[in-house]
């Protein structure tokens, strides 16, 4: 099996980025005149995460933070592992200040969840952009917005949500 595909799917438990992006088409498709969210997540210094406290810790983290991604996303929302740590949410009938709401919590759980492998004790954080579906934009152009304003907040110190 190649490396990247040990990464998908069995660690976390979470769709995928294909899975995630037919459930966004199905719902453009029955809900034409609903707007939605779209929110991309990517963990802060992840490498150092691995790099200190090795690989099993790494992927340890990825199952912990995905447990309580789905926790809070309950029939609210959807999210997916896009890549390898970083995730997207896809946030039905909300606009971006709602959205921006949502991921606000999120965003502070993380901060506060505490982690515990082996011995060690440690806490991570999270850079998160969001978008609003415009009425008029492609998928892909929403998810390009998101990915850009979660680059700004990486830019600018991390640990944060862009909205
Ligand atoms: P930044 O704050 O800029 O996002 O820094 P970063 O260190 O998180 O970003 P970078 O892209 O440099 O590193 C991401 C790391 O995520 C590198 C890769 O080894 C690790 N990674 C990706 N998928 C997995 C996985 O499934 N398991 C483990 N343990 N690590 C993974
Ligand atoms: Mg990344
Ligand atoms: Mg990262």
């Amino acid at each position: 099996m190649r490396q990247s595909e040990v990464f998908r799917g069995p660690l976390t438990g979470l769709p995928n980025r294909r899975a995630l992006l037919d459930v966004i088409e199905a719902y453009r498709k029955n809900n034409p005149e609903s707007q939605f969210g779209i929110a991309i997540a990517d963990i802060d210094f992840f490498k150092k995460v691995n790099d200190t406290y090795g690989h099993n810790c790494g992927d340890f983290t990825l199952k912990e933070l995905s447990r309580l991604f789905l926790e809070r996303a309950a029939g609210k929302y959807t999210v997916c592992r896009w890549g390898g740590e970083e995730f997207c949410f896809f946030l039905p009938d909300l606009n971006l200040d709602q959205a921006g709401a949502v991921m606000q919590d999120v965003h502070a759980a993380v901060r506060k969840m505490p982690l515990h492998f082996a011995d060690i004790d440690y806490a991570i954080t999270i850079t998160i952009g969001v978008e609003e579906y415009d009425f008029k934009s492609t998928t892909d152009v929403v998810l390009d917005r998101a990915d850009r304003k979660l680059y700004m907040g990486k830019v600018h110190g991390r640990d944060q949500v862009v909205i």
